[in-house]
């Protein structure tokens, strides 16, 4: 791909994660809306919880998420008495004890909760809500904040998938970007893991970190296939100083540039595939058994938060600071500073920060993006008459997508838009056509202020 095509796919998008994206949440879905949503939900549609844990042991200098440095346990422990407080709270505006299916522990390190903690609020989720005996119990790991005694407490709480945090197994990467994390203490959790039964083990890794090269993620890469995964999810990295200020102490000028970027993402890609992991989506690697390779063959995986996922859960409950919620009517966030959450919720008050209720328009866009996302395909017609929208309201946008399929990035036949799979790592570029919130792009040269690159 030449540099002057790289520019142009590769601006900055969105995640899509969600549709309308987050910076397009705003005040006026609050409290009071949120415990109406919560009382609107029918008593037998099926929920997905997510817990966040905003605690690190240390903060990694690339880091994206929302979270902070926890000096000694007595953070973890205020901070466990008020998630318990949170999902009582929420629980009360609930019709009754709604079925669980995924239930997903993210931070941040949620670990870094204490072991009776953690079993505590486990035990009270098991109350509140009616987990099925299959549901997926998921949590991320950050091998280096684990011992025994935390992996017999995950075992003990029906944890059966866990993410283990790698990105790179490089030392030169990792002082680079302030995460020093072996190969063995890496394997000898995974070992652990699956010596208590939580057998469903998946690795994060990430390319375009300062110092890495094709040579570098294809170690990496075999160090990882030697831990036989299950899922492996492979993100670019968003070098957003601006926004996250650590990422300023990260060395600029050993960042590889777009085209390396896309080298890397491309060489990992063959190499999973080589080793027999399915391609799914944009950034997720599975083995041809796993549940998301199946659901990606049956065109039936979604796209949520957490980024692609088996849960088709039509309500998805979120805990602790800055958690997203999506519901039925609508996107929510809490609060994200971690004293203003404690202090709205000692107060009895849903800790509710924004979000957004969806239209009409935003459904049917959220459904067409999806697609994309997900399938790497979509027939618009077909989207459109599910919405009962009429056929052909996509005319600007299919016009807008000329371009992008003079370049190779996208294909059109009639109503009918696919992603080719040499641009794969493009799709999020294809999907921006059809995002009615996405502003015009900055002047060239000009710094993006809220998406990363999209390669
Ligand atoms: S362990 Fe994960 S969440 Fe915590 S600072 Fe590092 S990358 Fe961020």
């Amino acid at each position: 791909m030449n540099a002057d095509l790289l520019a142009r796919a590769g601006r900055p998008v969105p995640r899509y994660t969600s549709y309308p994206t987050a910076p397009h949440f705003g005040p006026e879905v609050d409290a009071a809306t949120y415990a109406g949503w919560l009382g609107a939900i029918p008593a037998e549609v099926p929920a997905s919880l997510y817990l966040h844990v905003p605690f690190c042991a240390e903060l990694c200098l690339y880091c994206g998420c929302h979270t902070t440095v926890a000096r000694g346990m007595t953070p973890l422990v205020a901070y466990a008495a008020r998630l318990i407080e949170e999902i009582e709270l929420v629980t009360a505006h609930l019709p009754g004890r709604l079925e669980v299916g995924h239930l997903h522990w993210g931070g941040g390190t949620p670990t870094m909760l204490g072991n009776p903690d953690f079993l505590r609020i486990m035990a009270l989720l098991r109350a509140r809500f009616a987990l099925r005996p299959d549901a997926e119990v998921a949590i991320e790991i950050d091998p280096r904040v684990m011992d025994q005694a935390k992996v017999d407490t995950l075992a003990a709480a029906g944890i059966n998938r866990a993410s283990l945090g790698v990105q790179d197994f490089d030392p030169r990467v990792q002082e680079a970007i302030g995460r020093r994390q072996s190969f063995a203490e890496t394997a000898a959790v995974a070992d652990a893991l699956r010596k208590a039964g939580i057998d469903a083990i998946n690795l994060d890794l990430i390319y375009g970190l300062p110092h890495q090269s094709v040579a570098s993620v294809t170690r990496t890469l075999g160090d990882a296939l030697a831990l036989e995964p299950s899922r492996i999810a492979v993100f670019g990295y968003a070098h957003v100083p601006w926004m996250k200020k650590h990422q300023a102490l990260i060395p600029e000028a050993a960042l590889p540039g777009p085209a390396a970027r896309l080298e890397q993402a491309e060489t990992i890609a063959n190499l999973l595939n080589e080793a027999g992991y399915v391609s799914i989506g944009l950034d997720h690697f599975a083995r041809p058994d796993d549940a998301m390779a199946r659901r990606a063959e049956a065109g039936t995986l979604k796209r949520n938060f957490q980024g692609y996922t088996t849960d088709d859960a039509p309500v998805l409950l979120g805990f602790g600071p800055s958690a997203i919620g999506a519901l039925p009517q609508g996107y929510v966030q809490n609060l994200p500073a971690t004293p203003r959450w404690h202090q709205t919720i000692a107060q009895g008050e849903l800790p509710i920060a924004r979000g957004r209720a969806l239209t009409a328009d935003d459904r049917l866009r959220r459904a067409v993006i999806e697609r994309l996302m997900c399938d790497l395909a979509v027939d618009l017609d077909a989207v459109c008459a599910a919405h009962g929208a009429e056929a052909g309201m996509f005319a600007d946008e299919l016009a807008a997508l000329d371009p992008l399929i003079a370049d190779g990035l996208a294909v059109r036949d009639g109503a009918c838009v696919r992603v080719p799979e040499p641009a794969r790592a493009f799709t999020r570029t294809v999907c921006a056509v059809f995002d009615a919130y996405l502003a015009p792009q900055p002047d060239a040269g000009a710094p993006p202020r809220r998406h990363a690159a999209a390669v």
